[in-house]
């Protein structure tokens, strides 16, 4: 008999997948890549023909861990930045599961929540690694699902004394202040300019879908630590030349940062830094190859493009989660 397929919807990959158990995933997940134990090739992006979205491929192998066997797996991803200004997800998408001994297809996932929660438990687990320990002044520019899920991750991470958000549209701002300050009991000042936000700020989480810059270098203050999570495309970026000069960058891989990240890449074209300037991956840092932050002063970086492995990862745990409390539904192919 083969295994049914587990299909998880929103609300269950939501409860199955808290922010705290996620980091502890993308710890894992971003380790094993670091040791060789999962691979990924580049992502592939379809445009449609107008432009307006992507179909994105992400497939990637993860190794198996002690108890369990390895997976290969795929996510499939959509984005529609449009869908924003109607009320609807600019992500969304499915991540499937499959046994790597047989084949054997094992889950479906809702890729939405889970692009949603694992980006953030990757900036979390950034902040954990690179933010001083004393860090609590956060700036979240933008206010769409990734500043959400931001807002939980850096909780998780670091004690906040004070949430400031700057988004494109001042009501939206206002909006996610008050909805997100009541949902995880926080006092969130909506201001009116992104450089009013990051003044002053030591954790700064950029999660817009901005083309031009949105930060710049010379506003960010000695020892803060950034998050710049929302360009993931060679032409696009958040931060200035000098925002990404000034500081130390890790990234979550070298190879997609190379081939995928504006933020880098316009940084170098611009003449503002060299190769050189990535100093490592977040893998680095959790299998102690490398040092993250050298001084209370120093500006640290990390850039954020997301990885076929972490949602594999997040496919493990909501996998072994659901099995173990039989949550989800089972169907025969
Ligand atoms: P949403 O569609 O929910 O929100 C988009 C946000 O971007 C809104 O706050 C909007 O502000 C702002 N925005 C849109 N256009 C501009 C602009 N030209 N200038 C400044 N702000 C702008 O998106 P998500 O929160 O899901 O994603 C945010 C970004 O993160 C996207 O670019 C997305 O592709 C990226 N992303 C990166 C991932 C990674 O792994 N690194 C994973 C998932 C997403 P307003 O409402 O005020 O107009």
């Amino acid at each position: 008999m083969p295994t049914p397929l587990l299909i998880l919807s929103r609300r269950e990959v939501e409860e199955l997948l808290p922010m705290g158990e996620c980091i502890e995933a993308m710890a894992e997940g971003l380790s094993a890549l670091a040791r060789g134990e999962a691979l990924q090739p580049l992502r592939s992006v379809l445009w449609t023909p107008d432009r307006n979205g992507l179909l994105g491929v992400m497939p990637g192998h993860l190794s198996g861990a002690a108890e369990t066997a390895g997976l290969l797996g795929v996510k499939l991803v959509t984005v529609f930045p449009g869908n924003h200004a109607r009320g609807e997800d600019s992500h969304q998408g499915l991540v499937v599961l499959f046994d790597d001994a047989t084949g054997a297809p094992l889950a479906v996932f809702d890729a939405a929540a889970i692009t949603a929660i694992r980006t953030a438990a990757v900036s979390g687990l950034a902040t954990r690694l690179l933010a001083r320990e004393g860090a609590s002044d956060l700036a979240i520019l933008g206010s769409g699902v990734q500043a959400t899920t931001h807002l939980e991750a850096m909780r998780a991470v670091r004690r906040l004394s004070r949430v400031r958000v700057w988004s494109r549209d001042p009501e939206h701002a206002r909006r996610f202040a008050a909805a997100e300050g009541e949902r995880q009991g926080v006092d969130i000042e909506a201001v009116s300019s992104a450089r009013e936000a990051v003044h002053g700020a030591d954790l700064i989480c950029t999660v817009t879908a901005a083309r031009e810059p949105v930060l710049e270098g010379a506003w960010i203050s000695p020892g803060a630590h950034v998050n710049a999570v929302g360009a993931s495309t060679p032409a696009t970026r958040e931060l200035d030349a000098a925002a990404v000069a000034r500081a130390r960058l890790f990234v979550d891989r070298r190879e997609s940062a190379l081939n995928e990240a504006g933020d880098f890449l316009l940084a170098l074209q611009e003449g503002a830094i060299d190769e050189r300037h990535i100093l490592g991956e977040l893998g680095d840092l959790l299998t102690d190859r490398m040092a993250g932050r050298g001084g209370e002063e120093e500006i640290t970086l990390f850039k954020s493009l997301g990885l076929a492995v972490e949602d594999l990862a997040a496919g493990r745990h909501l996998y072994r989660r659901a099995t173990a409390e039989k949550r989800g539904t089972r169907f025969a192919m």
